[in-house]
């Protein structure tokens, strides 16, 4: 067999069109992004610079909030204490990681649950799991998008996710239960990973480590989502899987770069439109 190629930028760019109809519905309501950048993190400013990119091309207005390295945790939080009640903005994000001396804790929950986009706060990681109007992380949340716009059907199906990180793995699996997938965390103190992803119907690679999945880790016609966002010797972005062997065996796969990415972005604009539509009680 060979894999179905899940295309992430074609999802994510039919995504972005029916993002535009919902902000054209806004009656004159421009969603709003802040986004708070502190230091000068290589990463970070691509990341935030992508994530501007991606708010103009569609129309929702976005700020930058830059701050030096030094800046003190309470200026930080009253820069927030603004953002929540500026009622031009709807989403507020703080890009992480932040320098060593904040405590990344206290800016997540200094952001009004109604504003976290990322769907970092408490509030809304426990109304995932317990229901109710939240937010849930792009990254996970855009994987959801997919296996939803590719017709998988997750019902009884068994769902393996490699990772438990706060960002992606732990929500994963909490977005998977919700459609009815019984679901295995494997993590890196897990005694045998290949025993439980061989059994995996779907299979999200979420580790942060290239060719962790090869094709003996997985079952014939098995899904792959792969998070991964590592480099290979040669520097080129590689993810978890090990693409070519996985995509033999596999029955769909997403590629890394042009799977998952894509989608990330495109579910942090999906919450700012929410969000604004939320305080616009378009919904
Ligand atoms: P992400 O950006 O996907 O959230 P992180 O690098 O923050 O990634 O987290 C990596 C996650 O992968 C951690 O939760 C860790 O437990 C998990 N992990 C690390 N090594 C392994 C491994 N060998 N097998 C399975 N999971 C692992």
């Amino acid at each position: 067999m060979s894999a179905e190629i899940i295309d992430g930028k074609k999802i994510a760019q039919s995504m972005r069109e029916q993002l535009k109809e919902r902000i054209a519905n806004l009656q004159g309501v421009t969603p709003g992004l802040a986004v708070v950048l502190i230091g000068d993190n290589q990463a970070s400013q691509t990341y935030v610079s992508m994530k501007q990119k991606a708010c103009e091309n569609l129309g929702i207005y976005s700020r930058l909030i830059r701050m030096p390295e030094s800046v003190s945790e309470s200026d930080l939080l009253s820069t927030i204490n603004e953002l929540n009640e500026d009622s031009t903005i709807h989403g507020i994000l703080v890009q992480l990681p932040l320098p060593a001396h904040i405590d990344e804790t206290s800016v997540i929950e200094a952001i009004i649950p109604a504003k976290d986009v990322d769907g970092f706060h408490p509030i809304n990681v426990g109304r995932l799991q317990t229901g109710g109007e939240a937010f849930y992380p792009c990254t996970p949340n855009g994987i959801m998008k997919m296996l939803e716009y590719q017709g998988i059907d997750l019902t009884g199906k068994h769902a393996v996710v490699v990772g438990r990180s706060n960002i992606v793995g732990k929500p994963m699996g909490q977005l998977l239960l919700k459609e009815s997938a019984t679901v295995t965390y494997c993590h890196s103190k897990t005694a045998d990973l290949k025993a439980h992803t061989k059994q995996a119907d779907i299979v999200v690679a979420a580790a942060g480590i290239h060719n962790l999945i090869t094709a003996e880790h997985i079952k014939e016609g098995a899904v792959v989502i792969d998070v991964g966002m590592n480099r290979d010797s040669e520097g080129k972005l590689c993810g978890d899987a090990d693409y070519d062997s996985c995509k033999a065996k596999a029955s769909a796969i997403t590629p890394v770069p042009g799977g998952v990415g894509p989608m990330t972005i495109t579910m942090l604009l999906f919450n700012t439109v929410e969000s604004a539509e939320r305080f616009s009680k378009v919904k």
